[in-house]
């Protein structure tokens, strides 16, 4: 079973919460910039691709923004919504229907135009085409006049009913429902629509696009007063009418998903309100210990990488055990279990603010997640005075990543430079902080830090590669670093070391000695 904490598909395409601390293969996800944001796609579509319903590229029609306005009714145990898609025609031909996705039991009562011109639809309750336990319900709305190759509109969808969840469908977390407890709103349920076909397939087509694109959303929730509204973006306003207030918020970096989350939660926040924490009842030195971590560790990515430019924030989302801790953007939702536990998590998601964008066609999503499993272990180490929190960590990613080449032999012959390409990123949460560790003893913590901030300076806005991000390491330290790029970078001994009985001590001496002998004859 892959755990990731975003989309996560399984080899029956099956998305899944991620889980559990350090102790499962944890993936995630998350992406900070308009390009980078790519996710962890554990099998590849390739298991399920090529199974367009009704002929519709889910990537030839792009989405451009969302504005989704919900009222939820408590007593009824429902919804009641409206989304206003801005979707661009980027097929290259005419399109006639638009084809969406929404929760089975949510369903649609009109379909407008921007002016507000009823449009013809169609839906119907029907499977995913290649994964049959999750119903959803399949919208067709026929436009007035054909979509032009390279033109947006902006389609207005109406809907309503109750949420039931996907536990049937054998995702667990998937708990979602609208209730009085807690209420939760996000993209895993299909809780609002999605353009593609009713086919897990171009799902996971449509949201990598996304992922690797992002768009603006405009979130509008109206709850009775003693309700709090809790999303990552920036908050815009919260407006009282009538008993009940109506909270309003925008994404901060280009969007692939959009999480509302609705209870009586309670708010921790920093001066500036660049951090927050929405808490459940009860929690507060839980939340607090949250809150501090979370400055904590964007205080010392400063430091370490320079200062953010243009975020406004990050959110800490509270959400009751088992309906699975997930990361966006600029926000992660944390199970209640998770709140008590070690920060690991959060100072990987956080770590991937500073990322720059990658401008590799199939990224490995080494110099992101790789940097980041690395970095979520070596802040607990360094922030939380854990000592051999490191160590213990790598081990588990070495036996992550051993495990991972007994269900998938020709991982062990695939270089990380290919990752990308083969299909395979999953393992640059496994090697790959590894491979950052030996760098990080290799080249010393002050040239490691010095390096990657520099990469930000370099590319942080433009993007870069893999091989920008390599030649800045051999830059800046100063160092030959081949041996170390042969083998862990572009070639595949790094895995016969992995596989092997020697230490990563032993490991790291193999380097120790080279850029010794290279600084030699450099001299
Ligand atoms: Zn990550």
């Amino acid at each position: 079973v892959w755990r990731v904490h975003q989309i996560h598909q399984c080899p029956k395409g099956t998305l899944y919460a991620e889980q559990g601390p350090v102790s499962s293969v944890r993936s995630c996800c998350f992406p900070t910039t308009l390009i980078a944001l790519i996710v962890f796609f554990a099998c590849a579509i390739s298991t399920a691709a090529g199974q367009n319903v009704k002929g519709q590229d889910p990537i030839g029609i792009h989405l451009l923004k969302h504005r989704l306005m919900v009222k939820p009714d408590f007593e009824a145990g429902a919804l009641e919504a409206t989304s206003v898609l801005t979707i661009a025609n980027a097929s290259g031909k005419e399109v006639k229907t638009i084809s969406a996705i929404l929760h089975h039991m949510l369903e649609v009562t009109a379909a407008n135009t921007s002016d507000g011109k009823a449009l013809r639809y169609t839906q119907e309750v029907v499977p995913m085409a290649d994964d049959k336990a999750t119903r959803v319900r399949h919208v067709q709305v026929a436009l007035d006049e054909p979509l032009l190759p390279g033109v947006s509109i902006s389609l207005e969808i109406k809907y309503q009913g109750r949420l039931a969840g996907y536990e049937d469908a054998g995702r667990a977390y998937l708990k979602d429902r609208v209730g009085r407890e807690f209420t939760i709103i996000r993209l895993d349920c299909f809780a609002y629509p999605l353009v593609c076909s009713p086919s897990m397939a171009d799902f996971v087509k449509s949201v990598l696009w996304d992922l690797g694109h992002g768009w603006d959303y405009l979130l509008e929730v109206t709850v009775p007063e003693q309700y709090v509204v809790a999303n990552g973006g920036k908050l815009l306003g919260r407006n009282h009418e009538n008993g009940t207030i109506t909270y309003t918020y925008a994404n901060m970096k280009p969007a692939w998903r959009i999480d509302a989350c609705i209870a009586k939660y309670d708010v921790l926040e920093n001066d500036d309100a660049s951090a927050k924490v929405f808490f459940l009842s009860g929690n507060k030195v839980d939340a607090q210990r949250s809150l501090d971590a979370l400055m904590r560790s964007m205080d010392c990515y400063s430091e370490w990488f320079g200062p953010l430019a243009g975020i406004d924030g990050f959110s800490i989302i509270e959400v009751p055990d088992g309906y699975g801790s997930q990361a966006d953007v600029t926000s992660i939702l944390q199970e209640s279990k998770a709140f008590k536990g070690e920060m690991h998590m959060l100072y990987h998601e956080v770590s991937h603010l500073w990322n720059p964008p990658t401008l590799d066609a199939n990224p490995s999503r080494f110099e992101s997640e790789g940097l980041a499993c690395f970095l979520e272990y070596l802040l607990v180490e360094k922030l939380d005075n854990t000592p051999g929190y490191l160590e213990k960590g790598l081990k588990q990613r070495r036996n992550g990543f051993r495990a991972q080449c007994r269900s998938k032999p020709d991982l062990k012959d695939i270089s990380v430079a290919e990752y990308g390409v083969r299909d395979c990123t999953e393992a640059s949460y496994t090697k790959g902080p590894i491979a950052f560790w030996l760098l990080y003893e290799i080249v010393g913590e002050g040239a490691f830090f010095d390096s990657y901030k520099r990469f930000r300076q370099d590319c942080g806005d433009k993007g870069g590669t893999l091989a920008d991000f390599m030649a800045t390491v051999k830059s800046v330290s100063g160092m030959d670093l081949q041996r170390f790029a042969d083998e862990w970078i572009y070639g595949t001994r790094s895995s016969e070391y992995l596989l092997s009985d020697m230490s990563l001590q032993q490991v790291l001496e193999v380097y120790a000695a080279e850029s010794g002998d290279s600084t030699e004859s450099r001299r």
